[in-house]
C-alpha cells in the first residue's frame, strides 16, 4: 500500500502538507479485513481557519484566471485521473470496500465531471438585456462565489468530490473540502492529482478530522461563501441552519427513499436488469439506491422470482477479489441498522424470500436479501436501508402507485418501468422527485441534473446547471447613455 503514488497520510493548507496542530491522529481501515491502512491527521477549526485564509487569499488572484486557463487545468486534471485509473481505484476500494470494478467506474465517471466542467468554463458568460430606454444599456454578469467550502460522504469519496471541484475551478473559486473520517485517502488524492495538474497552491485545501469543528468553521466563517454538502439529511439540516447567519448560498445533496415502480406491461428482464444495479450497487450504499421496489400485483410473483434468483447468484466478496460484485457494508454500525430494519419488519409480517442475515464471511458483509410482503408501516419503508436489501411491495393500480411512491419526505431518485409511453408521461409529472428513471435504473449522467427536492437537498451537480451554484449574479445597469 505505500506503493501507491497518491497515498497522503497529510492535511494540505496552500501548497502545505501538514499534520494536526497538536498532531493527533485517527486511524483509517480498510473495511474487507479490519486492518488498519495508515493515519489522517484528527484536525480541528484552528487548522480549517488557516485553510479558509489561504484559500481566500488565493482567490483574490485565481478569481482572475481566464476561463480557458481554467478548462486547461480541468483537462490536465482529467488526463491525469485517467492516467492513474489503477493506482486511484486500488486507493478508493481499499478504503471504501466497493468492488475494484465499481471502483474503476467511480474514477472514470468523477474524470468526466472534470471534463465537462472544463468545456462548461468556456461557456460561463452572462445576458445583455433588452434595456427599458435607449440611454441604459443592462447586462447580467457572473463573478465566482468565492471560497467554497465542501464536506463529503464515504461511499463516493472521489467522485462526489469531482462534481464540487469541477465546478468550483472551472467558476474560478478556491475550495476547503472536508472529506468524511472513514475514507480520507481519495479526497486527498485530490490533493496530489491538483498539483501534478498545476493548479495553482491554495485552490484545493484539505482538512481532515473533526467533522462537528471543521464543519462549524465551514459554516460559520464569513469568508466561506458557499458550502456544497452531500450526506445525510439530518447533518445537512443542522449545516443549514449553521450557514444561517453568514447568509451562504448552499447546495445540499441529501438522503433518499427511492422507489422502483414496476407495471403489469413491463419488460420484465429489463426491469430486473436495472433492479439489479439501482439496488446493489456499492452494496446498496447509494443515496440513488431503491430503498423500496413497488410491483403490481400481476407481475409481482414473476419479477421476485426473477430477483431472487439473480441476488443469489451475486457474487460476495473483498472488492479486490476477482469477479466480486458485493464488497462488505463500510463498518459494523452499517450492518447493525440493517439487521434492526428487518427484525423490525420481521416482527411486522414480512417475509424473507433470500438471504437475511450476515454473510458466512463474517465481517461487516451481509446477505443480498430479497424481503416481500413489507408494509408502509414498518421502518424499512420509511428509513434509508443503505445496505443489500430488495424490499418488494404490492400495488394494484397506478394512483396507489404515485401514493405509495410520494408517501416519504425524500424526493431524490425513482424508477419506473412501464412500456406504455403515456403512462411513463403521466408517472413522471406525478412523482415528487428530482430524477426520474424511466425504463433505466443508473441515471447519473455528467450532463444532467443532479439533485433533490424535499428533504434530499438542495439545487444540482453536474450538468449545464452545476457551475451556476458556484457563480453570483451581477446586474449592472449602464444609465445616461448618449444615444
Ligand atoms: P453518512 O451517514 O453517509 O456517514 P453523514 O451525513 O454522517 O453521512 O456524513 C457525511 C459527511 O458529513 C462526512 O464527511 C461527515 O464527517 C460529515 N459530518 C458529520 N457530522 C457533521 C457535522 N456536525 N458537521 C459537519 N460535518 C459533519
Amino acid at each position: 500500500m505505500s506503493t501507491n503514488p497518491f497515498l497522503r497520510q497529510h492535511i494540505l493548507i496552500g501548497s502545505e502538507w501538514c499534520d494536526a496542530d497538536n498532531r493527533a491522529q485517527l486511524e483509517v481501515t480498510n473495511p474487507a479485513s479490519g486492518e488498519v491502512i495508515g493515519t489522517v491527521p484528527d484536525a480541528g477549526a484552528e487548522e480549517t481557519r488557516r485553510a479558509i485564509h489561504t484559500a481566500h487569499e488565493t482567490f483574490q488572484t485565481y478569481r482572475h484566471s481566464g476561463a480557458e486557463e481554467r478548462a486547461a487545468l480541468l483537462r490536465r486534471m482529467h488526463a491525469l485521473m485517467l492516467e492513474h485509473r489503477e493506482e486511484l481505484a486500488q486507493l478508493l476500494t481499499l478504503e471504501q470496500g466497493k468492488p475494484l470494478a465499481e471502483a474503476r467506474g467511480e474514477i472514470t465517471i468523477g474524470a468526466n465531471y472534470l471534463l465537462w466542467f472544463a468545456e462548461e468554463a468556456r461557456r460561463a458568460g452572462g445576458e445583455v438585456i433588452a434595456s427599458n430606454s435607449p440611454a441604459r444599456r443592462s447586462f447580467a454578469m457572473r463573478s465566482p462565489v468565492g471560497v467554497v467550502g465542501a464536506i463529503t460522504p464515504w461511499n463516493f469519496p472521489s467522485s462526489m468530490l469531482a462534481r464540487k471541484i469541477g465546478p468550483a475551478i472551472a467558476a474560478g473559486c478556491t475550495a476547503v473540502i472536508k472529506p468524511a473520517e472513514k475514507t480520507p485517502y481519495s479526497a486527498l488524492a485530490w490533493g496530489v492529482i491538483a498539483e501534478q495538474a498545476g493548479v495553482p497552491a491554495g485552490v484545493i485545501n484539505i482538512v481532515t478530522g473533526q467533522p462537528q469543528a471543521i464543519g462549524k468553521e465551514l459554516t460559520s466563517n464569513p469568508l466561506v461563501r458557499k458550502l456544497t454538502f452531500t450526506g445525510s439529511t439530518a447533518v445537512g439540516k443542522t449545516l443549514l441552519a449553521q450557514c444561517a447567519d453568514t447568509v451562504k448560498k448552499v447546495s445540499m445533496e441529501l438522503g433518499g427513499n427511492a422507489p422502483f415502480i414496476v407495471f403489469d406491461d413491463a419488460d420484465l428482464d429489463r426491469a430486473i436488469e436495472g433492479a439489479m444495479i439501482a439496488k446493489y450497487r456499492n452494496s446498496g450504499q447509494t443515496c440513488v439506491c431503491t430503498n423500496r421496489f413497488l410491483v403490481q400485483a400481476g407481475i409481482h410473483d414473476a419479477f421476485v422470482d426473477k430477483l431472487v434468483t439473480a441476488s443469489k447468484a451475486l457474487k460476495v466478496g473483498a472488492g479486490t477479489e476477482d469477479q466480486v460484485e458485493q464488497g462488505p457494508l463500510i463498518d459494523e454500525a452499517a450492518v447493525n441498522k440493517v439487521e434492526s430494519l428487518l427484525d423490525d419488519a420481521r416482527t411486522q409480517g414480512a417475509s424473507i424470500a433470500t438471504g437475511g442475515a450476515r454473510h458466512e464471511r463474517g465481517g461487516t458483509w451481509f446477505e443480498p436479501t430479497v424481503v416481500t410482503g413489507a408494509k408502509a408501516s414498518m421502518r424499512i419503508a420509511s428509513e434509508e436501508i443503505f445496505g443489500p436489501v430488495a424490499v418488494v411491495y404490492r400495488f394494484e393500480d397506478e394512483a396507489e402507485a404515485v401514493d405509495l411512491a410520494n408517501a416519504t419526505e425524500y424526493g431524490l431518485a425513482c424508477y419506473v418501468y412501464t412500456k406504455d409511453v403515456s403512462r411513463a408521461f403521466r408517472i413522471t409529472d406525478a412523482l415528487e422527485y428530482g430524477m426520474v428513471g424511466i425504463n433505466e435504473g443508473l441515471i447519473t449522467a455528467v450532463e444532467a441534473p443532479f439533485g433533490g427536492v424535499k428533504h434530499s437537498g438542495v439545487g444540482v451537480e453536474g450538468g449545464r446547471l452545476g457551475i451556476e451554484e458556484y457563480l453570483d449574479v451581477k446586474y449592472a445597469c449602464f444609465g445616461g447613455l448618449d444615444t
